[in-house]
C-alpha cells in the first residue's frame, strides 16, 4: 500500500508510539492527584508543556493549553476572541473563504449570534493578500483568523505578513495551523501570531489531541466546562499518554523538518511536472507557496470519487476535494474558493506523501493516476461531449 493522505492523517511514529505505551504503562496516574505517583504524571505533562512551548517559540508554557485536537483548539480560539469582542462592543470578524469547517461552522454559529463574518478571497493561487486584510479591518474588527497552510490545496499564506498588520491595528490574530506545524518553520512570537491551533496526528503523533497557544493575557472561554485543569481554561482529566506522544512527534518533526521539507519537494515536484503531461488538467493552488509534501490537480471530464477508487484499487490512498464521499453533492467549498466551476472541482485529487515514500512509488504513483484517468475518460458522457466540441474545455 502507497499512503499519500498525510494531510488526512499520519502514521504514528515509533517514538511517538513508545512514550505513549510507556506512559500508559508506568505512569497512569491522575495528574490532579496530590500523592507522588499522581504527581510524576503531572510532570509528564508539564515537561510535555515546556516541549512544544520552546518548538514554537514561546518561552511562556503556561501559554498552552492541551486540547482533544485541532478542531476544539479552533473553536476555543474563536469563541474566546468573540467573547472579548462582544464586551467591547467588536463585532466584526475576518477570515478566508477556504479555512477548515472547524473554522468556517464556528464563525457560522456566531453569525447567527449577531456578529458580522468577512471572508476573504483566496484568490487563483490560493492565497489572502495581506493587503485585503488591512483594508478588511474596521475600529469594530474582534479578530482577525486565517489558516497558516490548507489541508486541500497546501498553498501557505503570507502568515507574518498579516500577523504584523493584525499588530499594528491592535487586532486579535489566529492562525489554524494543523497542517502547518511540524512541517514548515513556526514561532509564534517572530510570525506575530496571537493564537495558534495544532493537532497531533497531522505530524505523526497521536489522534484525539492537540493544543492551542493562546498568547498571555488573552482571556480563553472554557469549551468544556468542569475541573480546574488547564488552569481553568479546558475542563477534563488530561490525556497524559496522547499529550506526552505528541511532545515527542512534534520534537522529532521539528528536528528533521529541513530535511524532510527537501526530500518530500523533490517528489512534489516531480509528480506534479508528470502530472501536468495529462490533458485538460490544472494545478490546484500555487506551485511554490505550498506544503513541501501536497499535490493537488483538477482533472477534466471525471469523478474525483471514480478516480479515488481505482487508485485504491491499485494501492495508493488518497482523497479527493469532494465532499461528495461523505453524502453532499457540493464540491469543495476550497476548489470553489480559487475559482474552479463545480464540473472541473468534481474532478479532483489530493496527494499528500509522507517522508518515507520511495522514488519507485512515486513512479508507481504518476503511471496509476495516467491509467485510470485515461481510462475513466473512455467512458465518460462529459469526455464525450468536451471531445466532439459540444461543450468547451475549461482547462
Ligand atoms: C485536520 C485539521 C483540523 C482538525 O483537527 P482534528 O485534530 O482532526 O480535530 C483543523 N484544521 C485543519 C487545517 C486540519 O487539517
Amino acid at each position: 500500500m502507497i499512503y499519500a493522505d498525510n494531510a488526512a492523517t499520519t502514521k504514528m511514529s515509533e517514538a511517538a508510539i513508545n512514550t505513549m505505551i510507556s506512559v500508559m504503562n508506568d505512569n497512569y496516574g491522575n495528574p490532579s492527584s496530590l500523592y507522588s505517583f499522581g504527581q510524576k504524571a503531572k510532570e509528564i505533562l508539564e515537561e510535555a508543556r515546556n516541549e512544544v512551548a520552546t518548538l514554537i517559540g514561546t518561552a511562556n508554557p503556561r501559554e498552552i493549553i492541551f486540547t482533544s485536537g485541532g478542531s476544539e483548539a479552533d473553536n476555543q480560539a474563536i469563541m474566546s476572541a468573540a467573547a472579548l469582542g462582544r464586551k467591547n462592543g467588536k463585532m466584526h470578524i475576518i477570515s478566508s473563504a477556504f479555512e477548515h469547517h472547524a473554522v468556517l461552522h464556528t464563525l457560522e454559529r456566531l453569525k447567527k449570534e449577531g456578529f458580522e463574518i468577512t471572508l476573504l478571497d483566496v484568490h487563483e493561487d490560493g492565497l489572502v493578500r495581506p493587503e485585503e486584510v488591512k483594508e478588511a479591518i474596521r475600529d469594530d474588527t474582534a479578530l482577525v483568523t486565517v489558516m497558516f497552510a490548507n489541508n486541500e490545496i497546501g498553498t501557505v499564506q503570507p502568515i507574518r505578513e498579516i500577523g504584523a498588520i493584525c499588530r499594528e491595528k491592535n487586532v486579535l490574530f489566529h492562525t489554524d495551523a494543523v497542517q502547518a506545524i511540524g512541517h514548515l518553520p513556526i514561532n509564534v512570537s517572530e510570525d506575530n501570531i496571537d493564537m495558534l491551533s495544532a493537532s497531533a496526528h497531522k505530524f505523526h503523533g497521536p489522534k484525539g489531541v492537540g493544543f492551542l497557544y493562546a498568547r498571555k493575557g488573552i482571556k480563553l472561554t472554557n469549551i468544556i466546562e468542569g475541573g480546574a485543569q488547564e488552569k481553568g481554561r479546558r475542563a477534563g482529566t488530561e490525556n497524559v499518554p496522547g499529550i506526552a506522544a505528541m511532545a515527542t512527534a512534534l520534537k522529532e518533526a521539528c528536528a528533521s523538518l529541513n530535511e524532510n521539507a527537501e526530500i518530500l519537494k523533490k517528489h512534489r515536484d516531480r509528480l506534479i511536472s508528470a502530472l501536468n503531461e495529462i490533458p485538460h488538467s490544472a494545478l490546484n493552488g500555487d506551485a511554490d507557496n505550498r506544503l513541501p509534501g501536497n499535490v493537488n490537480f483538477c482533472f477534466e471530464g471525471i469523478e474525483g470519487e471514480s478516480l479515488l477508487l481505482l487508485l485504491d484499487d491499485k494501492g495508493i490512498q488518497a482523497s479527493s476535494g469532494s465532499a461528495c464521499t461523505s453524502g453532499s453533492l457540493d464540491p469543495s467549498h476550497v476548489l470553489l474558493a480559487i475559482g474552479r466551476v463545480h464540473d472541473v472541482a468534481h474532478g479532483s485529487l489530493r496527494l499528500s506523501i509522507g517522508e518515507d515514500v520511495s522514488d519507485e512509488e512515486i513512479e508507481y504513483i504518476i503511471s496509476s493516476v495516467k491509467e485510470v484517468v485515461e481510462y475513466l475518460r473512455g467512458f465518460s458522457p462529459v469526455w464525450r461531449d468536451l471531445m466532439a466540441g459540444k461543450t468547451p474545455f475549461i482547462l
